[in-house]
């Protein structure tokens, strides 16, 4: 490690919270430099929902850098991008009557989300848009000032003057309505909220602690926009690609947002970010918002090949057959420790177990490592343990990491 002390810029994270040298993986293994083995129930923040170098991926990346293969194009035309277009077009859009057009709008999620304020901005003639509270979206200046949690803000930045946050479903507990709240806000002057031009939410915050927006609340929240003219974007870079039971999130609410941010899963592991929206939002100018890695052509093959998983239905039914694995087992870890006080949330496969004990969750996940489990938090206060394997492991893995889970966390209060 000394050279990541050495080197490495103290903003460095995951190289401290799991102190060895990976080396390899494969599907839902990581292993280190000593050979040891580690389930992964991170799959890198939600990138690798299809795990880790995928046989089907692989081979398609290697034929492909075989013959040569464009690897960078810009925004030029490739096959490799025509190739994904179609398959995207034919497997996702189409089949859910989904009317979108594409932009590619460079590597990583913040892009995509960066991409989404400007152009809802540029659209409607408003700076304002409106975020919620816990929700992440990216850490660059715009992103930023659209996520929530103010550690990653300091006041120098300058970024506050044109983003508010609401409440999200449930911030307030069950018996506040947290639309009504916002609809006040909107129609009363003297709230000082300017009318947005743009929404942006996730139906799962991810980060945030694993808070799953309801559907009435989702379909609340969209016929808001719809009547005071608001764009709604909605933030699938995690919990799109199939995390939650469906390809895109939101389709279980039955809403169809005005934007879509893509990433993570998207590029078959690959870095790969896309902005999808309505075509009369095609506002653009040619050259208008560009990025040098808009066209990674390795990323264009991993993301077709990838999407052959939603040719059928026997992911969806996997992930909810496994998700269902993961609700029950975590519902009686809780029961099982009923001191913790902990709560159980989630939908698919992304779940999350709350520990309000001050500092347990960080405990439970150095354990976890310990036993062999790489495992995320998530949350404000880093109060979530975050439970995000690939969807493609198998049942017996899936089973040995939340006994891990079990194990770590009744080591710990021994
Ligand atoms: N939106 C959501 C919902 C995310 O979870 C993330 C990353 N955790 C981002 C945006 C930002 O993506 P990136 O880190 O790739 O810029």
């Amino acid at each position: 490690m000394r050279i990541f002390e050495q080197l490495e810029s103290e903003v460095r994270g995951y190289v401290r919270s799991f102190p060895v040298m990976f080396d390899t993986a494969k599907g839902s293994l990581l292993y280190d430099e000593q050979g040891n083995e580690y389930i992964d129930f991170f799959a890198g923040a939600g990138t690798l929902n299809y795990g880790h170098n995928n046989p089907i991926i692989s081979k398609a990346l290697l034929k492909y850098i075989e013959r040569d293969g464009i690897m960078h194009g810009l925004d030029k035309a490739t096959v490799a991008k025509r190739t994904f277009l179609q398959k995207f077009y034919d497997t996702i859009l189409s089949p859910r009557n989904l009317e979108y057009k594409v932009q590619f709008t460079g590597p990583t999620g913040t892009n995509a989300v960066e991409t989404a304020l400007k152009l809802a901005r540029m659209i409607k003639r408003r700076s304002n848009v409106i975020a919620f509270t816990n929700g992440y979206h990216g850490l660059t200046m715009g992103s930023l000032a659209v996520t929530g949690n103010t550690f990653y803000r300091d006041e120098s930045y300058g970024i506050r003057n044109n983003s508010a946050f609401m409440p999200f479903d449930g911030y307030f507990g069950p018996d506040v309505d947290t639309i009504e709240y916002f609809r006040r806000f909107l129609e009363d002057a003297s709230s000082g909220v300017d009318l947005p031009a743009a929404v942006i939410l996730e139906t799962v915050q991810a980060e945030g602690g694993i808070n799953v927006a309801s559907n009435e609340w989702l379909q609340q929240l969209e016929q808001l926009c719809r009547e005071f003219d608001i764009l709604l974007i909605i933030d699938d870079i995690q919990v799109g690609n199939g995390r939650t039971g469906t390809f895109f999130s939101f389709e279980r609410a039955g809403i169809t947002p005005d934007m879509v941010t893509l990433s993570k899963s998207i590029g078959g592991g690959l870095p790969l970010a896309l902005l999808l929206m309505r075509p009369e939002l095609d506002q653009w100018q040619p050259g208008e918002h560009t990025g040098t890695f808009r066209g990674n052509n390795l990323a264009f093959v991993a993301a077709a090949e990838s999407l052959a998983y939603w040719d059928n239905d026997d992911l969806a039914e996997a992930v909810k057959y496994k998700g269902e694995i993961m609700e029950t087992e975590l519902n009686s870890i809780a029961e099982k420790y009923p001191e913790l006080n902990a709560k159980v949330r989630g939908v698919g496969m992304i779940w999350g177990l709350e520990l309000p004990r001050n500092g347990f969750s960080s405990e439970v996940s150095k354990k976890a490592f310990e036993n062999g489990l790489v495992i995320e938090l998530a949350g404000a206060e880093d109060q979530v343990v975050k439970f995000l394997p690939s969807l493609t492991i198998d049942e017996k893995m899936l089973r040995q990491g939340l006994a891990i889970i079990d194990k770590s966390i009744g080591d710990l209060l021994a």
